[in-house]
């Protein structure tokens, strides 16, 4: 069991189940949401996800037509991305999790829209979109 939660506690998640692979996105639409360099996203099973706590702080965006970014109101965490597309998947923004997961980011994905003063210093691999 994993459990999550926003930057003021008001929401809480567990799931049931593993995180996909995980990789580092390197986009503008994550740089802006997290106000950062990247966000480290991985896939999650929506029937293993759970909310505890806070659904009427759940926000969405969305960012791209068909593509909503979940956050919480009260903070502004990010919290995951979610397509109706793919109905079954969510793809939870790891830096939420509270449970000290053992994850190995497995790519560097959109690393040709990424900030210029944003380096990638490892040798996992690179790619300039989602591959
Ligand atoms: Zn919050
Ligand atoms: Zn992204």
């Amino acid at each position: 069991m994993l459990s999550g939660s926003c930057l003021c506690n008001g929401i809480q998640y567990e799931i049931d189940g593993d995180l996909g692979q995980a990789m580092i996105c390197h986009c503008g639409k994550c740089r802006k949401s997290n106000g950062s360099a990247f966000a480290v996203n991985a896939a999650i099973k929506v029937d293993e996800f759970r909310l505890l706590k806070g659904q009427a702080l759940v926000g969405e965006f969305e960012s791209t037509p068909g593509v909503f970014r979940t956050f919480c109101k009260n903070c502004g965490s990010p919290l995951y991305s979610r397509r109706p597309s793919m109905p079954d998947i969510y793809r939870l923004r790891i830096g939420t999790l509270d449970t000290d997961v053992q994850v190995k980011p497995v790519a560097h994905i959109f690393m040709g829209s990424k900030a210029s003063w944003d380096g990638a210093h490892d040798d996992i691999p690179q790619y300039d979109e989602r591959p």
